[in-house]
């Protein structure tokens, strides 16, 4: 298949993953931010194919694991209104808030609806004039604009049972907030690919810059990783650090203009809640004043009881790259994808739900 199989060349793969042996020396920690990069490194079993000194960490680029409890259980207190109906994406439906979640809410009679897009949702909302719709809007640069130019057609048509509860975040705040932390030391950054295609690379131009940093966009076939893998030792090798695009097919360095522009029009950056990492500052989007009426938060008052973690979860560790689901004393015994005790295992991108599906097992 065309953008697949050239991809996927064990040949090329094997003369990258020589390369990358040869020329790799010093020891390098490298982080990928984004879950679908987990999830396919540990699908092609490419961890174990790297030199012994590079290792490779996850971060928090898994929309659904990032929401922390107090949105969520906002998301739970929203589907208890009455004439409310609740879209979501599919993951987030099973993910435990801090005392129930949008499962239980719908088992309790609440309305509440997978969706595969915000579209999905304006045309339940279309269906349905007397209720009010409330789209659960997670996601990075990736899915903000498409949830935008859903908004912009409900105002354009006139719908106005249509509202978005706006979690959105944004990956370059939080990828130096992780790095002012200082809880983990790295060499070099997979940059995600699909945030990419909408930002570009230029907004990671503080990561060399600042912290001396490799960074390399990566698609998500495993010869994109090697590749970018490669490229990454280059940099650390030579201690010429840049920001370089391994995944030219679908990444300019300026990004998507027109989808920048959709997202500039209805959202405004704001600061954002992370699971583990707490408030941080200018790393969200919330709904301009002139979008308001499609912002559940400013429509809909609800009370909510003060949010907590489950015992012994250590989902905000992992996202922040100090823990690896083998850390978790509950992983594969009380916490499994059939019954997940955090976002990370329910998750298709979370580390939890990568490591049970992909991992060696017991031995990471
Ligand atoms: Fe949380 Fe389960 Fe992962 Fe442990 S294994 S960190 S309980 S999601």
């Amino acid at each position: 298949m065309k953008f697949i199989d050239e991809y996927r060349d064990p040949e090329l793969g094997k003369r990258l993953i020589e390369r990358i042996h040869r020329h790799s020396n010093n020891s390098a920690r490298l982080m990928e931010f984004c879950g679908g990069h987990t999830v396919s490194i540990f699908k092609h079993g490419i961890r174990q194919l790297l030199p012994k000194n590079i290792e490779m960490l996850s971060g928090p680029g898994c929309p659904v694991c990032v929401t922390a409890n107090a949105d969520l259980d906002k998301a739970i207190a929203l589907a208890h209104l009455p004439n409310v109906i609740i879209t979501s994406f599919g993951d987030m439906i099973r993910v435990p808030g801090s005392y129930s979640s949008l499962q239980l809410a719908k088992a309790e009679g609440c309305d509440i609806r997978v969706v595969y897009s915000a579209q999905d949702s304006l045309s339940i909302a279309q269906d349905n004039p007397d209720k009010s719709v409330i789209f659960i809007g997670i996601g990075f640069e990736t899915t903000a604009p498409t949830v935008a130019a859903t908004i912009l057609q409900a105002e354009q048509e006139g719908i106005n049972n249509f509202y978005v509860l706006s979690l959105h975040k944004l990956c370059p705040p939080i990828m130096k907030a992780i790095l002012d932390m200082g809880e983990v030391r790295l060499n070099g950054i997979i940059c995600p690919g699909h945030v990419s295609a909408v930002i570009g690379s230029y907004p990671y131009q503080f990561i060399p810059d600042k912290y001396n940093i490799a960074c390399v966009v990566s698609g998500f076939e495993p010869l994109d990783i090697l590749l970018c893998v490669d490229m990454l030792v280059d940099q650390i090798e030579t201690g010429h650090y840049k920001v370089e695009i391994a995944y030219r097919r679908g990444v300019k360095p300026e990004g998507n203009q027109q989808a920048l522009r959709l997202m500039d029009t209805v959202f405004e950056v704001a600061e954002a809640d992370w699971r583990g990492i707490g408030v941080v500052p200018e790393s969200g989007l919330r709904l301009k004043k002139s979008y308001q009426p499609f912002d559940a938060e400013a429509k809909f008052e609800i009370s909510m009881k003060p949010s907590r973690e489950a015992k012994g979860c250590l989902c905000g560790s992992i996202l922040r790259g100090i823990n690896t689901p083998l850390d978790c004393k509950l992983f594969g015994k009380k916490c499994t994808p059939e019954h997940p005790v955090g976002p990370c295992m329910v998750s298709s991108e979370g580390s939890c739900a990568t490591y049970y599906h992909y991992g060696d097992y017991y031995g990471g």
